[in-house]
């Protein structure tokens, strides 16, 4: 491609609205332009990138047998009311009506059409399993758009979905995706982890979400330093750690008076003792019925985790402070589980043991001190319901745990059967007996993706793709398009270089050489050959821009030499 009338305009100033790497380089080398908020034109160099990443993923699909359709981006209103999901899915679905006043969607996502293609189509056993997929726009009326294409409101997603007759079939399909994103986001050159997530059900092995390591990743994971343990901190298990009881002096409860010391901080700083000996008491109402739940004082309760306690349940809220008046007749600094009658307590499994800790004592400006729950607290369960923290044991038992942010770029997960049975998606067994299907489904974020790849492939110059990704795998500039062994030297290699299959993008544009390699490192395609002063001896420099590495090279050396500097 001849850079001259190439339509990749590169910006000097970093944009005022871009407030992370990936979305000002984005902008600076010109592979995105904003047409709206959270909306994107993907100029030249940006669609490559799409397109190289796409092909990544089409090809792993594809070895696992996965199959490309492509489904409408909109879809009928009836389908997400068949699913339940028109309520449910809230103001983020983006909804339309046509010329007769017939209602629709935007697609967010695609389980309805698919459920709703393969329930029409499929009626046997004996056509199943099937997985298929597509790369496709999304759309997501996002309360926050945000850095750039990575969220955005109109997106680009492959999709794709699994039909099984059996757990086990699932299973499998499952692990196939698994094992291809692992593939695929090797491939892209970055540097992440598989994450087990919150499938919004018990356990945490139904769903992995696909996290590439970054500072200004939205999601927290929790992972070993000794194992290949990971999981996002909303779910990461923690490991209950037995009550040693014995050895220490079990004392009597006191109440003590401790006027207006309501938060933790104050509670430690007016009793001199450390967070670790204090009870956090919190009120919660799961629909309408109060649950006192106790964590650490330096512990964070999850309600993830509790919500898992109760699956049923609609809403799980903190309670008011006339709530809090009304079941434990205190306000929310000074309660606790003593003498408590009639409302459900939920102990973390570290407040067993915590000895001679203190607690609120349901009375304005008392706590109790010298409590020990399993003597002084009659009914109580005990369940993991706190956050893990950086320093806690890892879950699987080996090492210990760290923190790390990650942006989701896939997540894989296990549907079961609540879209077949809701659109009534069922197959014949061998036995002639109609059983629902059973589903998976596996996203990748692929807009999402290239921002990912900038964000963790930069320098301060510039991006520095991976090669299987570059819009191009070679720049070619010729630094004096005025001299004519120069820019006769550049039509040469241009012609020859493209013979032997490489993408080249050629600078043939009258500029001066600063402007050539700034931009070209802000393009940052892996090898930069520049014709300059030596051109009339036939030698050319060579840049690599990931190392910085620069080597004069004869023209009858390059092909080799090239070759060499792309398999490294
Ligand atoms: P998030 O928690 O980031 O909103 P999600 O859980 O809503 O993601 P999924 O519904 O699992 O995402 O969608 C599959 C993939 O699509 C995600 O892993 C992510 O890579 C991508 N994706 C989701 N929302 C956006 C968005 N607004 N802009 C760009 N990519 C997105
Ligand atoms: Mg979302």
């Amino acid at each position: 491609m001849r850079q001259r009338t190439y339509l990749s305009p590169t910006l000097r100033d970093i944009p005022a609205d871009a407030e992370i790497k990936s979305h000002q380089l984005m902008l600076r080398a010109g592979l995105i332009r904003q047409t709206a908020s959270g909306i994107y034109s993907y100029l030249p160099l940006g669609k490559r990138v799409l397109k190289k990443v796409e092909e990544i993923i089409r090809k792993e699909m594809d070895a696992t047998g996965a199959q490309e359709v492509l489904m409408p981006a909109i879809q009928p209103a009836e389908l997400w009311e068949e699913s339940g999901r028109l309520g449910a899915y809230g103001p983020e679905l983006m909804r339309l009506q046509d010329r007769h006043e017939r209602d629709f969607v935007l697609g967010a996502t695609h389980e309805e059409v698919i459920t709703s293609l393969v329930r029409d189509d499929i009626k046997s056993y004996k056509k199943l399993p099937v997985n298929v997929y597509q790369i496709q726009t999304k759309y997501r009326d996002e309360r926050r758009p945000r850095f750039g294409v990575l969220r955005s409101r109109e997106f680009i997603m492959k999709d794709a979905y699994s039909f099984d007759t059996s757990k086990e079939g699932l299973d499998e399909s499952y692990k196939a995706m698994y094992e291809a994103y692992k593939r695929i986001f090797s491939k892209c050159g970055l540097d992440f982890r598989a994450v087990e997530a919150d499938s919004g059900a018990i356990g945490g092995t139904d769903t992995h979400e696909f996290m590439v390591l970054s500072e200004i990743g939205e999601d927290t994971i929790a992972y070993s330093d000794a194992s290949d343990f990971a999981a996002n901190i909303e779910i990461a298990p923690v490991k209950a750690v037995s009550a040693n009881h014995n050895e220490q002096r079990v004392l009597d409860v006191e109440k003590k008076e401790t006027p207006n010391v309501k938060t933790i901080e104050e509670v430690t700083a007016f009793l001199n003792v450390d967070a670790t000996q204090t009870i956090k008491s919190l009120l919660f109402m799961i629909d309408e019925e109060p649950v006192l739940i106790l964590v650490r004082g330096d512990h964070e309760v999850n309600e993830i985790k509790i919500s898992h306690l109760y699956p049923g349940a609609q809403s799980i809220e903190l309670a008011t402070i006339a709530q809090t008046n009304e079941y434990l007749g205190c306000e929310p600094g000074f309660i606790g589980p003593l003498q408590v009658k009639d409302i459900t307590i939920i102990a973390d499994h570290s407040v067993q043991t915590i000895v001679n800790g203190i607690c609120g004592a349901n009375d304005k400006d008392y706590h109790y001190i010298n409590v020990n729950v399993e003597r002084d607290v009659s009914e109580l369960k005990y369940a993991d319901i706190r956050f893990i923290q950086e320093g806690d044991p890892s879950p699987d038992g080996k090492g210990t745990i760290r923190f790390a942010r990650g942006i989701e770029v896939g997540h894989v997960f296990k549907l079961g059967t609540k879209y077949s049975e809701a659109l009534g998606a069922s197959f014949l067994n061998e036995q002639g007996k109609a059983e629902p299907m059973i589903m998976g489904c596996y996203g990748i974020g692929v807009s999402r993706t290239v921002a990912a790849i900038v964000e963790q492939n930069h320098d301060e110059n510039g991006i520095v793709w991976p090669k299987e990704v570059s819009p191009f795998d070679l720049h070619l500039i010729s630094i004096n398009m005025k001299d004519d062994t120069q820019s006769q030297l550049g039509e040469q290699l241009y012609s020859q270089l493209r013979e032997m299959n490489y993408d080249v993008l050629y600078d043939d544009r009258p500029e001066r050489a600063g402007v050539k390699f700034k931009d070209s490192d802000l393009f940052g395609l892996p090898i930069r050959i520049a014709i300059g002063k030596r051109a009339a001896e036939q030698i050319v420099e060579v840049k690599v821009r990931a190392t910085g590495e620069m080597l004069e090279v004869k023209i009858d050396e390059l092909e080799s030499t090239i070759k060499q500097l792309i398999e490294k």
